[in-house]
């Protein structure tokens, strides 16, 4: 397809600009950019009037597996910490989860991320009691929504070996399948998942760190969420969570720390060398009761992800700008600005190509706002109105390597049907948790 947007406001993140003006659209790529631009044969033109294009949200930590969890049966007693909360409610989720419940959990999460404006995902998958073929199911309910994603299985010795290793076999077929120089996907790309340290013996780190270094990936790992890794990591190992990842050689810079809130500095300063980066889960942190990360310590290479409470990126770096506020954290609301312009680097790097910029040669990866202010929008306080007034409730359209996938709200799927099927696979779903 090829489309000529007219009069659109393009904002791009950092450095911020704000500039009227009409993009040409070919394919997948943006691929001229300027005012009063002349239609071309078999472009549709559509006048913008004004609306703000961004490129599209990039989440860069979530669990898609999760999406039907919201209002799920109460487990079978209240969690007392973190360890139970993981065991009592996650970790029952995930082993309940079969072949057709992962595809719809996909199906949800990601129409829920489209919503949003929310383009690229990079997921974290755990299915215990389906491992094998689990990211192809995640791939294919992600392609029928028509978003973009970097998927990984969680590897974790919680269910003996047989499980760990049909977690690093699940892995490398997804690397596989998207690096085959046959046909190498536009849409897909994989990372080595892992759950966290203290569920990882020395040899399942060793494992990922051999996948990383075949197919040069990033590993995708929670690093001190709850002090428990911290301790854990120090007893048994005498190391912090992060020398021990590095001793293993399962550090690159394409790497994927989540949380980080209990790190030592020493362990940041070895993050921080290896130019990993930092994942911050605000909403996440706070329902958990772990803590507040350092975010003032994690350098330039901080990104923001929902971990699994949908992926709204508006909402998502609006509560993280009020938790830092609360916290007294020196940050401001053009550091979440840059914070979201380092999704777009995180997931540029993944692909290869330009998904952040809105110039000729980037790619088309864009959300339209019909964004209504009383007050001028300006590069200057661009910050302040995605603190206190845009929200995801003014994305229009949407649209992903050049494709709309949802066009002035309405969805390219059959979204009630999508979420018809998707309640009805909720209720067996729920059923296997129920406690009788
Ligand atoms: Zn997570």
């Amino acid at each position: 397809m090829a489309y000529l947007l007219k009069e659109a406001t393009l904002v791009t993140l950092d450095p911020v600009s704000i500039e009227r003006s009409d993009l040409r659209i070919t394919a997948d790529r943006i691929v001229e950019r300027g005012p009063g631009l002349e239609p071309r044969q078999g472009e549709e033109v559509l006048d913008l009037g004004g609306r703000l294009i961004l490129p599209g949200m990039v989440c860069a930590h979530t669990h898609l597996y999760s999406a039907l969890a919201r209002g799920m049966p109460p487990p079978p007693r209240s969690p007392s910490n973190f360890k139970e909360i993981l065991e009592l409610v996650w970790w029952r989720l995930d082993r309940a989860l079969d072949e057709e419940s992962i595809y719809w959990s996909a199906i949800a999460g990601a129409m829920d991320a489209a919503r949003a404006g929310t383009t690229c995902l990079f997921d974290h998958h755990a299915s215990p009691s389906h491992i094998s073929g689990s990211l192809q199911i995640v791939r294919e309910a992600i392609e029928r929504v028509g978003l973009r994603a970097v998927l990984c299985y969680e590897v974790t010795d919680r269910g003996g070996t047989q499980e760990r290793e049909k977690g690093l076999d699940e892995n490398l077929s997804f690397l596989r399948s998207t690096t085959e120089t046959q046909s190498p996907s536009k849409l897909f790309r994989g990372m080595v998942g892992a759950h966290a340290s203290f569920t990882l013996s020395n040899e399942s780190l060793d494992y990922c760190a051999e996948l990383m270094q075949v197919f040069g990936a990033g590993l995708h790992i929670h690093v001190a969420e709850d002090r428990w890794d911290v301790v854990d990591a120090r007893s048994r190992y005498r190391l912090g969570v992060v020398e021990r990842l590095e001793k293993h050689g399962a550090l690159n810079r394409n790497t994927i720390l989540a949380h980080g809130i209990h790190l030592a500095d020493e362990d940041i300063d070895i993050a921080r060398s290896a130019g990993v980066w930092f994942a911050h889960n605000p909403r996440s942190n706070m329902n958990n009761q772990v803590g507040y990360a350092p975010i003032g310590k994690f350098g330039a290479r901080v990104v923001l992800g929902t971990d699994g409470i949908g992926a709204d990126m508006f909402e998502e770096a609006r509560v993280a700008f009020f938790k830092g506020r609360d916290a007294i954290a020196g940050l401001d609301a053009d550091d979440w600005l840059r914070v979201l312009a380092n999704n777009h680097r995180l997931a540029s790097e993944a692909f290869g190509a330009d998904l952040g910029g809105l110039g000729a040669g980037s790619i088309a990866d864009l959300v339209v706002l019909d964004y209504r202010s009383p007050t001028l929008l300006t590069t200057d306080n661009l910050g302040w109105h995605l603190a206190f007034g845009m929200t995801s409730a003014s994305v229009e359209s949407v649209m992903v390597d050049g494709r709309f996938v949802i066009r002035d709200k309405q969805f390219s799927v059959d979204d009630q049907d999508l979420y018809e099927q998707a309640r009805a696979v909720t209720e067996k779903l729920w059923a296997k948790l129920r406690v009788t």
